[in-house]
């Protein structure tokens, strides 16, 4: 049985009484490509203990559970545990947890597995993706890697650098704590059903030693949100969001890193951010 044809889904939503549900984001995926442009890149071996996200009937697990030495998967719609125990019966590596990924321990689960990490991947609901990634990485997952597909217009965001429309605080707190590669652009016709927007999967390799040397790395995200709060104001304006800074102080930090203080935040890179978090961490002000 092809798990991923829409004849599939469809017999699967009879048989079962199920109703896909628009507010949990599912829109499954229905291309085999695609599902094997996921596995593939996530380099799953048979040492491997991969956590799903959002498995819904199936189609990713099954894959994953064939190279992998154990998966977990968390789905939050309850409607869909008994579908998963059918359709991935055929495995004994296979966990799947009915839970609300954001309110999920995956530090726990990964060391009860007796992992030391874990390959996460999954096909995002896209009105969380960014509390999942952000969540994933500040917490300090014990992750590898993240490959996940999510919305096109927020990887296109993850991705940006410096001076581009889309590079903002999502940007540069990504890049700060993984290398991003793009493993494939998903045109909206191969989810069933098929979402408004297009689609983008992103391996998220965390960084074992992170691109910068911060003294204090919550001055150095206070930095960025203030930078990025006040997009249209100049530097020596936004960046007075840190708090407990006065403009001179502000225009102080500017002139002896040679930033111009008339440059806006979203032409700062990751490292210009770094000193000027490492300049206020040590008290110049
Ligand atoms: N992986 C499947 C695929 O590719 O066909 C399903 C992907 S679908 C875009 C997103 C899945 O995430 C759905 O099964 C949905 O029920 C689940 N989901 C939504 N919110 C979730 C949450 N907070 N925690 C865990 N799973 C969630």
């Amino acid at each position: 049985m092809k798990l991923y044809a829409p004849s599939t889904i469809r017999g699967i939503k009879e048989q079962y009484g199920f109703k896909l549900s628009k507010s949990l984001g599912q829109n499954f995926l229905t291309d085999k490509n695609i599902i094997d442009k996921i596995i593939d890149s996530t380099d799953i071996t048979d040492e491997d203990l991969v956590i799903e996200i959002g498995p819904g009937i199936g189609v990713l697990t099954y894959e994953a559970a064939q190279q992998a030495k154990k998966v977990i998967a968390v789905e939050i719609d309850k409607n869909l545990i008994p579908i998963l125990k059918d359709t991935l019966g055929e495995f004994d590596n296979v966990e799947i947890i009915n839970q609300d990924v954001l309110k999920t321990d995956l530090n726990q689960i990964i060391a009860e597995s007796g992992c030391r990490e874990a390959k996460i991947i999954g096909n995002l609901p896209y009105y969380i993706t960014t509390p999942i990634i952000m969540g994933i990485l500040e917490s300090n997952t014990h992750a590898d890697s993240i490959t996940i597909m999510m919305q096109k217009e927020v990887a296109d965001r993850i991705k940006a650098g410096p001076g581009s429309k889309t590079y903002g605080a999502l940007s540069v707190a990504v890049q700060y704590y993984c290398e991003v590669e793009t493993v494939a652009i998903v045109p909206k016709e191969v989810f069933f059903p098929a979402p408004k927007v297009d689609s983008a999967v992103l391996k998220l390799v965390i960084r074992k030693e992170k691109p910068v040397e911060l003294i204090d790395e919550k001055m150095f995200f206070r930095c960025i949100k203030a930078g990025f709060g006040q997009r249209r104001k100049t530097l020596s304006n936004s960046l007075m969001g840190i708090g407990d800074v006065t403009k001179e102080q502000v225009k102080a930090c500017l002139e002896e890193l040679g930033i111009d203080e008339k440059r806006r935040a979203e032409t700062l890179s990751l490292e210009e951010f770094a000193n000027v978090a490492n300049y206020f961490s040590k008290g110049e002000k």
